[in-house]
């Protein structure tokens, strides 16, 4: 089995860079080259088609038959001008990752021969078949109907030859089966909430979009390397392995020059992500040896999240050209820092205008803290919620763990906008102000300077923290989609805007100026989810006591925390806001303990598998030969070898130890999985799970990483730490 190990050695010694030659173009020559975007359409279809379809993706009114076609006419040209053969329905199934199944354009004449077409119909409505989709029982396999329908808000782009054309994924029965379907309606009550909400503050605004800028971390693992750990290759993370002697202590690797090979592989991916219109701009080494981050510049959240898993797939694609292959579990390697995907939200106007950014003057200032304000009442009222929609197998090692931990949610807003809180806390003690007390408010108010980006003043332990024009949602992992997160959020944000209008208007009805009713309710909210703020650090064991005892919850049990979205609060949120209907969230979160206990089954299974078919085999080999040693010294020196051998015949016994302890763990591993798998309740089974086989991964790992201390390096049959983590 070494021999493995060491050919992969070989194999990245051997390596070169590939010398990529970045487009002799400049980049503004051919942005967004692959995008069927504004300008094209513009070009290609007529300006009653086009007009159309603008009001399409601004109002989200239907796009009529005749319409459909003309785009669709007009969407061919340009995609066989730029060289596609293809088209395809793009979507993104709760499988994770993105789903397409291709179709020619070419259609049979009556005279032989063919011709390119490409239908209203084939561009609106599409019937994959998706029995083997997972739908949490929402659709029979035996009515295997679901179809796929074009979403305008997102534009057409060209990969490989093929259109792809982004779309929803509904059953025929209406409900989801996907990602996108949720957040759009996510994204048009938080619209229409927030849109009422800025009429107190400005009537030009007829329009909020949430946005979304999200920071992508991954690891770059040579190819070869990777194919020789088979748990990294079936379940994205090292499931053995002891750590380097060195990895981040220095903290050399962070913002560190880029090794070539990666350069020469960000540079191919950027130039690809330039031609689909991802306007990526920061790429650096992250804290972790091999680790780097990748981000654009934030986007409307339906297309940033459409950009964000396009950008994962061409990564997979693009790292395979350079010896690579991409990690973006969120624990590849244990006690080294793991990755994350933070999530910049803030909401704005169609008079450009961010609503989370402190504006010039004492008015625009109060619908700033308004807004926060009401952002941090939604953390506090929905933290188990925010919590369920970052959860996950993968994710559950930071749950908890010392990264953002998510496991407790709470805000941090820094110094500035702290202050301010607590002055509006103090100032409206009474129903009416006196002008004095009025005016020292709109002071203080206007005294918020418009740029709070002070990278001082930041807190990268906090969960959820304010950076100055926006929160930046820092528990999401790196392997999600950043959809569902996105989807809680927004909805969630748009309850509570709708609920601070109603608090508003009941005291205005009463008899109460309206900005003074809005000072009121926002005190009335301070106070409320005071409890949800924290500056301090975020891992440290007095924050878990403190937070419990302002009541705040702590959830690291993945089954645990996705139960939140069941709950009658939950339930209530999403069929006020008309997010999910009963069925699609049973549904969905079916899928979820699904997917949680299919992940550690495989992590189970692999594990078993190496350990009894490589830990065990060598471990026994060395031994042998320890043994060997031991008995040959006792046949030249007599009865004097024992003072000769005696670290031999310990580390014969701790061998001994650890392999009965490495085969006990596997069976019993065995054992509990076959009780779990008898559990029909899909709940039940993820908790069972997650309570009785998720502890043997790491219980079994710890005596496998102390043989590999034991054992000769010759022998071992895995490439270790210090090799994945050190060669690019
Ligand atoms: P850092 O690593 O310091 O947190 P980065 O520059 O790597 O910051 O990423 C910040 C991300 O936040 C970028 O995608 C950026 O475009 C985005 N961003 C900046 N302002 C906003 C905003 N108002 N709303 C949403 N995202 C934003
Ligand atoms: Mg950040």
């Amino acid at each position: 089995m070494a021999v493995i190990r060491f050919k992969a050695l070989e194999q990245v010694y051997n390596r070169k860079p590939l010398h990529v030659t970045p487009p002799s173009d400049k980049t503004s020559d051919y942005y967004a080259i692959n995008v069927f975007d504004k300008v094209k359409m513009q070009r290609y279809l007529s300006r009653d088609a086009f007009n159309h379809v603008m009001e399409a993706i601004e109002k989200g009114t239907p796009i009529d038959r005749r319409k459909a076609d003309a785009v669709a006419s007009g969407m061919k040209v340009w995609a066989i001008e730029r060289g596609a053969t293809h088209y395809t329905h793009w979507f993104q199934p709760l499988t994770g990752g993105t789903a397409e199944k291709h179709d020619a354009f070419i259609q049979p004449t009556e005279f032989g021969g063919v011709v390119e077409s490409f239908s209203s119909s084939a561009l609106a409505q599409q019937e994959p078949d998706a029995s083997s989709f997972p739908s949490g029982g929402i659709r029979n396999t035996f009515e295997a109907r679901g179809y796929t329908a074009w979403d305008p808000s997102s534009p057409a782009f060209i990969i490989d030859n093929t259109l792809s054309i982004p779309t929803v994924f509904i059953s025929y029965t209406g409900d989801a089966l996907d990602h996108k379907t949720p957040l759009l309606k996510a994204l048009n009550v938080v619209d229409k909430a927030a849109t009422e909400v800025c009429q107190y503050f400005d009537k030009n605004v007829t329009k909020v979009q949430a946005n979304l800028g999200w920071e992508q971390e991954y690891f770059l693992i040579d190819e070869a390397l990777y194919y020789a750990r088979p748990d990294l290759a079936l379940t994205g993370r090292t499931l053995m392995g002891h750590a380097s002697a060195k990895d981040q202590q220095l903290d050399d690797h962070y913002f560190g020059s880029i090794p070539e090979r990666v350069t020469a592989f960000m540079h191919d991916l950027e130039s690809e992500a330039y031609k689909l219109g991802i306007p990526v701009t920061t790429r650096h080494n992250e804290v972790a040896p091999n680790q780097y981050e990748l981000a654009p510049v934030f986007e409307e959240c339906n297309l940033a999240v459409d950009h964000n898993v396009l950008l994962m797939d061409l990564m997979k694609k693009i790292s395979r050209h350079h010896g690579f292959r991409v990690l973006f579990h969120e624990k590849p390697f244990q006690a080294i820092n793991g990755t994350g995907k933070h999530n910049n939200w803030s909401l704005s106007t169609d008079t450009g205008v961010i609503l989370h950014k402190p504006g010039k003057n004492p008015k625009s200032n109060l619908q700033f803290l308004t807004f926060v304000v009401n952002t941090i009442k939604t953390v506090y009222d929905h933290q188990d919620l925010l919590r369920a929609s970052i959860a996950s197998a993968s994710n559950a090692h930071r749950l908890g763990a010392n990264e953002a931990p998510p496991a407790i949610l709470s805000c941090f807003l820094g110094t500035e906008v702290s202050a301010m809180l607590d002055q509006l806390e103090e100032q409206v003690t009474s129903k009416r102000m006196t002008p004095d007390e009025k005016t020292a408010l709109k002071l203080d108010i206007g005294k918020i300077p418009e740029i709070l980006l002070d990278n001082t003043d930041r807190n990268r332990t906090s969960p959820f923290a304010f950076t100055g024009n926006r929160f930046e949602f820092r528990a999401v992992g790196g392997s999600c989609n950043p959809a569902t997160p996105m989807t809680i959020l927004n909805a969630a944000v748009a309850g509570q805007l709708r609920q601070f209008k109603k608090d508003v208007e009941k005291l205005v009805d009463g008899g109460v100026k309206k900005d003074e009713a809005i000072f009121q309710v926002l005190r009335e909210y301070i106070i409320a989810s005071k409890a949800i703020r924290f500056e301090g650090d975020n891992y440290s064991d007095a924050w878990k006591k403190e937070a419990e005892k302002r009541g705040l919850t702590n959830v690291t049990d993945v089954p645990e925390a996705l139960s939140a979205y069941l709950t009658e609060k939950s339930r209530k949120l999403f069929s006020d806001l008309g997010i999910f209907t009963e069925s699609e969230l049973e549904g969905r979160v079916e899928v979820m303990f699904e997917q949680y206990t299919k992940k550690i089954q495989i992590e189970a299974r692999v594990l078993g598998d190496l350990s009894l078919n490589h830990i065990v085999p060598t471990a026994v080999k060395y031994q042998n030969r320890l043994m060997k040693n031991v008995l040959g010294l006792k046949e030249i020196y007599g009865e004097d070898y024992k003072g000769l051998a005696g670290n031999r015949i310990e580390l014969i016994k701790d061998i001994s130890d650890h392999v009965t302890a490495i085969k006990t763990g596997v069976n019993e591993m065995v054992e509990a999985r076959k009780v779990a798998n008898k559990m029909t309740d899909e709940k039940a089974k993820a908790r069972a799970y997650s309570k009785t086989i998720a502890p043997f991964l790491s219980s079994i790992r710890y005596h496998i990483d102390k043989l590999e201390l034991i054992v000769d390096d010759e022998i071992w049959p895995l490439p270790k730490y210090r090799e994945l983590l050190f060669s690019s």
